[in-house]
């Protein structure tokens, strides 16, 4: 037997016990003759002691350990002299009677400790070296646990787990596919799944009528901290159930979640948000609720007087900034350089402030009245001592969204967003479709199999865009604290009312026919009611930890440039195996 107890397990209660341990050497040192060895394995670390007088030989080998050295160990508990009460293992050690050098290792690129000495990159290309180091193991320990939790629960839900092909058909969730070229079918192509959409749907015609899985998807995208070309959804599916059941069974799912893993209560039911309410509310289609701060429009307080920038404007919205009537100037045009950077693109920020002794300053003090600009700060919620931020412009939605991230900024630095506070709910009522100035052409918001609201369906006939601009779906969103961590819908079950929705976002019925005619003619044969959602698990994972990275709840990830660093991939593939798929590389690409 290699061990008989783990490096995480030994206790004061095993004291006098003989026990053996196998482990890497997380480090050594010497100290007044003795030698002291951090022990690790997955389950925690335990200190060994050669003792000074010990058998030369056993000194010896104690001394000629390495940096993750691999060793079996033979020796007895004992209490330790002086105790560490952060380690569970803290309050023994082992005295060593014999070592078994299992293999070697080189020097590893960085400490494999808490906290490593090893930057990103070089961490990355260790991947498994990293992944020995407790922070990561705990990472992927949670993710373990709450995909387990998914599975006792949707199984007690009688839903099944069913695979879906890697191997598709391009799906239309709106990003690029990957693809893959088909060496049997010279010049044809597979897509990888961007999600199990239309599979998932076609289990439904099959009668499958609670399907999961916790599944791999792909987008071909550009990177940003939180995404991942491949990443993993918690997929799922049901008939025979209108958007409330829906949305029960998957409250359900993330209350049972919460406490099972974090004991965390969240509200039952939970807080519903129309698209509506958020954007105009929070500038954002998913609000962090975790504090006020919202959006209050103002167009009509602040016409009239003059000032062309707000007399043009065709919204005018605020938010009010609790205490910052004691911002500086030079506070006030940190923030106002803040916003004007690209990623926020703002011309400029507008303030009020409700100094505490009742006098009033703001930016455009030249054009209002005290009492005007008194009114204005007070439309926007603001109390004394608050400041509020103004931001116009020709597009109610564009300002919106600018005021939603200055939101989430000045939230942040007053320390409103504790990711270990957690504010769940679900925004619905989605419009079904996005108009694109640019392509002159309709988009699904979600995608092209989310069903029009019953009572919409004139709406959704009608040729005129502005009827078509106000159908809205029944679409759902599960928002986390300024995150979206799952979304799903009603589906069409219809055949008619899927062609006109491929007619609606200009899929002629020859593209229709060719990219989805499986699914239309499919519906053609008793298509049931049906609905469902997907969560983003890396996500989940994420926000459950309290962390921002995905990339550390994923054992192998890519990184910014959707690179693999450590297998060193994407990479090129010989000529042998271009000539088999029938491939040929431009050489000026
Ligand atoms: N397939 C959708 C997605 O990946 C989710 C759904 O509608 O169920 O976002």
């Amino acid at each position: 037997m290699f061990r008989d107890h783990t490096c995480g397990e030994l206790r004061l209660a095993n004291a006098g016990h003989t026990v053996t341990l196998a482990g890497w050497v997380q480090r050594s040192r010497k100290l007044g003759g003795m030698t002291f060895i951090d022990l690790r394995d997955r389950y925690g670390i335990t200190q060994l002691v050669v003792e000074a007088d010990a058998d030369a030989a056993l000194v010896e080998a104690a001394t000629s350990l390495g940096r993750e050295y691999v060793i079996q160990v033979v020796g007895e508990v004992d209490e330790r002299q002086s105790k560490n009460p952060k380690m569970p293992t803290g309050d023994i050690e082992i005295k060593v009677a014999s070592i078994n050098i299992l293999n070697k290792s080189v020097t590893p690129p960085f400490t494999i400790e808490d906290e490593s000495d090893g930057g990103e990159d070089i961490r990355a290309k260790f991947r498994y070296l990293d992944l020995r180091r407790n922070p990561l193991q705990q990472a992927l320990a949670l993710r373990h646990r709450l995909a387990h939790e998914v599975r006792n629960y949707l199984d007690a839900q009688d839903f099944m787990e069913i695979e879906t092909p890697y191997l598709i058909k391009s799906t239309p969730e709106g990003a690029r596919d990957f693809v893959v070229p088909s060496r049997m079918n010279p010049g044809q192509f597979y897509a990888l799944p961007q999600s199990p959409q239309t599979f998932k749907q076609l289990l439904m015609v099959a009668g499958y009528d609670r399907y999961f899985q916790i599944v791999r998807c792909f987008r071909d995208e550009d990177l940003r901290a939180d995404r991942q070309p491949e990443f993993t959804q918690i997929d799922c599916e049901m008939s025979f159930v209108e958007q409330e059941d829906v949305l029960n069974m998957f409250e359900g799912m993330m209350r049972t979640l919460f406490k099972n893993v974090l004991n965390v209560d969240i509200p039952d039911p939970l807080p519903r948000m129309s698209w509506y309410d958020a954007m105009d509310g929070y500038g954002s289609d998913k609000p962090d609720v975790r504090f006020g701060m919202t959006i209050h429009e103002i167009t009509d307080k602040v016409k009239g007087n003059g000032f062309a920038v707000l007399d043009d404007a065709a919204y005018v919205g605020a938010i009010a900034v609790p205490g910052g009537a004691g911002y500086t100037r030079k506070q006030i045009d940190e923030i106002t350089e803040w916003v004007k950077r690209p990623q926020v693109g703002a011309k400029g920020l507008i303030y009020i402030k409700l100094n505490d002794d009742g006098s009033v300053k703001s930016s455009i003090d030249k054009f209002y009245t005290p009492e005007q600009l008194k009114a204005i700060a007070e439309a926007a919620e603001a109390k004394t001592g608050d400041i509020i931020f103004i931001m116009s412009g020709p597009q109610k939605r564009k300002v919106q969204t600018m005021l939603g991230v200055l939101r989430l900024e000045m939230g942040g630095r007053l320390g409103l967003r504790d990711p270990k506070v957690f504010a769940p709910l679900w925004i619905v009522d989605f419009p079904l479709l996005e108009w694109s100035d640019e392509d002159g052409r309709f988009y699904a918001m979600h995608h092209p199999f989310t069903a029009p609201k019953p009572e919409h369906m004139d709406w959704f006939y009608s040729d005129r865009k502005e009827d078509l601009e106000k159908v809205c779906a029944n679409a759902y969103d599960f928002v986390l604290n300024g995150n979206e961590l799952g979304g799903g819908s009603i589906r069409i079950h219809e055949a008619d009312v899927q062609k006109r929705m491929f007619e609606v976002l200009g899929i002629g019925a020859e593209e229709a026919e060719y990219k989805f005619g499986f699914i239309i003619h499919a519906f053609q044969f008793g298509a049931p009611p049906h609905g469902g959602l997907a969560f983003g698990f890396d996500r989940v994972c994420t926000l459950f930890a309290g962390k921002e990275s995905i990339r550390d709840f994923i054992a192998f990830p890519k990184n910014n440039q959707g690179r693999d660093v450590m297998i060193d991939s994407p990479s090129q593939i010989d000529q042998v195996q271009l000539d088999e798929l029938n491939l040929d590389i431009r050489q000026n690409a």
